[in-house]
């Protein structure tokens, strides 16, 4: 494992030439280049709260503190979060490694039970030493690195020791609908090597006598309608590779957001039905997939943010 000062080095290297995602652009982000994903030398937070809807071992009773951040690597069509990750709807906030760090002690004073960090990938450059100054200062509660897993295993190495939980996205089981939909390439490699490294530093996900999550790794994946994420593929390398401990979060909660509810996908303009849903839960059950967390197909109303509204998440 990295030393504390070569990891702040390396991290704080990343800003002369990124790597720290698939797209791999390799921007001078300190010297004002114009990256992939709009990120430049300091975080952008676009919003922070504490939010219930997380599996139930992230969110507990108190909740998950999120912090959500701009500049995501990935141009997801449908993305439900598109007013803060991918467009300017709301005001956006930059944060310094100081000012991040003070923000994880307050959610952490407000009670919850995890600390979230929403689509972190590009920021590890602030976030790096924002956690070591905030473990300094008191953060004890488990730190959730919530990401599209676009990430590079290089990049993964600089938060070794320092996040808790993983929880990354596996979202297509081929590289050509992760073009089409998500706007990268070699999307299928990156993850799968991104997910091996995650469950290398902290192993399958572990709770507390009270049912919170501790450590550990938990998978997403997104169905989406008509099999078009390649749910299959997904499913399969996962009961393949992955330890049995390891949960996948199953979701259902599809719903056509953004540029898949203005004609351009007609093939996803619709939401899951319950017959497709059960298949890949059935799916999953008999490729040995015990370890599921599933949703209500209702849950595509709960997680429908509209994050021009002072509270995103509350359901009108
Ligand atoms: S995180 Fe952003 S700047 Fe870094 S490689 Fe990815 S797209 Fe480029």
């Amino acid at each position: 494992m990295l030393d504390k000062k070569h990891r702040l080095n390396i991290a704080d290297e990343q800003l002369d030439g990124c790597t720290l995602c698939g797209n791999l652009c390799g921007t001078d982000r300190r010297a004002g280049g114009i990256s992939i994903c709009g990120a430049g030398p300091t975080a952008e937070v676009s919003h922070v709260e504490i939010h219930h809807g997380e599996e139930p071992p992230l969110s507990g009773t108190n909740g998950c503190g999120n912090i959500f951040f701009h500049n995501c690597s990935l141009s997801c069509v449908y993305c439900q979060n598109w007013q803060i990750s991918i467009e300017d709807a709301v005001a956006k906030q930059s944060y310094t490694a100081s000012q991040l760090a003070d923000e994880m002690l307050r959610l952490q004073e407000a009670g919850v039970h995890t600390l979230g960090l929403v689509a972190p990938t590009s920021h590890i450059p602030t976030l790096v030493p924002a956690l070591y100054r905030a473990r300094g200062m008191g953060l004890y509660i488990p730190v959730v690195y919530n990401s599209g897993g676009f990430d590079t295993v290089s990049g993964l190495r600089l938060l070794d020791g320092l996040i808790d939980i993983y929880l990354p996205d596996m979202k297509y089981g081929t590289d050509e609908v992760a073009q089409v939909y998500s706007g990268v390439v070699d999307y299928v490699a990156t993850n799968r090597l991104a997910v091996e490294e995650m469950l290398r530093q902290v192993g399958p996900l572990t709770l507390d006598r009270e049912g919170i999550a501790r450590r550990g790794l938990l998978i997403r994946h997104l169905i989406l309608p008509g099999g078009m994420a390649d749910t299959i593929d997904v499913i399969s390398w996962i009961a393949r590779y992955m330890p049995r401990e390891v949960p996948l979060s199953l979701m259902s909660q599809y719903a056509p957001k953004y540029q898949a509810a203005e004609g351009f996908f007609p093939e996803i303009e619709r939401k899951l039905t319950q017959g497709e849903y059960d298949y890949y839960l059935a799916v999953a059950d008999e490729l040995g997939l015990t370890n599921i967390y599933s949703q209500d197909l209702e849950s595509a109303l709960v997680y429908a943010p509209d994050f021009t509204r002072e509270h995103p998440f509350e359901t009108r």
